[in-house]
């Protein structure tokens, strides 16, 4: 048996009549940027979360330097990001003129760890983003508090982490702004790429309306500088057709998790931990393991593909290294060498996770 890491085409056999019907009224309509389906996502997934607004956009990358810009951060700014992340957090900041000050994480969450945040706050200190990693979110309650008494504005990076929620409350929508990706291998994927900002302040909202918008107030208006940054019409549609299915996706992820939890053996392997105040939607399942390399290669050779989200911290990546000191970020470094991602997606089935199961716990017995 094979064991792909991903596989995206199932999903879309499951749902080819629906998407290929939606795919053809735009077509037939001839709008193809804008409009009422754009607007109607919009509202869908701000309904979803529970949030105020929604404003969505060409990517999460994009996303997340509209929110910066929003929230006037720039040039002499630092902003705390996580040094354990897909890159675009530490991007976006630099791409504003800010700094990013990277923080290191959980050993057993992955996500920022708040014990580590106050040493590094200093007068340039504009704001924080936690990233809810692999679908679990960061411990909100303390980021906040943080955020409160150092005066930070919070961005949340939710592009692992659609539906996923804090004590009860969908992420997105705890701090300041939150932003989604919806490249095709998310949890809420397009078929193409994909972007959004929520928010529950009107004015933020505003702002980050018009930054993606060429800075207009209205057409040929332009008051401040702005970009082009947005969803397609297609993509909208395949995403508001897509959006009723995520609930019951995320609870599919969930029960692959926990039978992995179940075939699994505690050591020599660590097993993903969910604290009390999380709901999961393990957008990845990340384990970490004695000799990763060897048992990945293992395997490999054995027809599974494994991955490594991420085999370098943001601040040890060649763009970074050269401007910070890595020694604050011992835990992050330290995991780079240990974890590797389980293939888990809505349509895995439980044959394919016994099928992983039985091969890692066989390349165990032989070393
Ligand atoms: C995928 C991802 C992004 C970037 O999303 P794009 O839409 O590809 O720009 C940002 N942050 C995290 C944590 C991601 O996983």
């Amino acid at each position: 048996m094979t064991v792909p890491f991903l596989d995206l085409t199932n999903q879309y056999q499951q749902l080819s009549a629906e998407i290929d019907a939606v795919i053809s009224d735009v077509l037939k309509d001839g709008r193809f940027i804008g409009g009422e389906v754009v607007a109607n996502f919009n509202r869908d997934f701000s309904q979803y979360l529970d949030v105020k607004h929604c404003i969505s956009c060409g990517n999460a990358t994009d996303a997340l330097e509209i929110a910066l810009r929003a929230l006037e951060i720039g040039s002499g700014d630092e902003v705390l990001v996580p040094d354990l992340t897909q890159i675009s957090a530490a991007e976006a900041v630099s791409l504003v003129g800010a700094s990013p000050v990277f923080i290191d994480v959980h050993s057993e969450h992955y996500t920022i760890d708040p014990a580590k945040i106050s040493d590094k706050v200093t007068t340039k200190t504009k704001a924080i983003i936690p990233v809810h990693l692999y679908g679990l979110p960061a411990p909100m309650d303390e980021i906040m508090s943080l955020a409160s008494t150092y005066n930070l504005s919070v961005i949340e990076d939710c592009a692992q982490a659609h539906g996923a929620s804090f004590q009860g409350k969908k992420v997105g929508a705890i701090g300041d702004i939150g932003v989604f990706s919806f490249y095709p291998t998310k949890n809420l994927g397009a078929y193409g790429d994909g972007g959004a900002m929520v928010t529950n302040d009107p004015e933020l909202a505003a702002a980050c309306q018009m930054i993606a918008d060429h800075g207009q107030s209205d057409k040929d208006k332009h008051i401040r500088l702005g970009r082009n940054s947005r969803l397609d019409t297609l993509q909208a549609a395949i995403l508001s057709r897509k959006l009723p299915y995520l609930d019951a996706w995320n609870d599919r992820r969930r029960s692959t998790a926990e039978l992995y939890r179940k075939l699994l053996p505690e050591a020599p392997i660590t097993l993903p931990t969910v604290p009390n105040y999380a709901a999961h939607v393990y957008h990845l399942y990340v384990i970490q393991a004695d000799h990763r390399d060897a048992l990945k290669e293992y395997l490999e050779e054995k027809g599974i593909v494994t991955a490594i989200h991420y085999p370098y911290t943001i601040s040890r990546t060649e763009v970074y290294a050269s401007h910070q000191s890595s020694t604050a970020v011992n835990t992050a470094h330290d995991l780079t060498g240990r974890i590797l991602s389980l293939p888990i997606y809505p349509e895995i089935t439980p044959k394919q996770v016994e099928c992983v199961c039985s091969n890692i716990l066989g390349f165990y017995g032989s070393h």
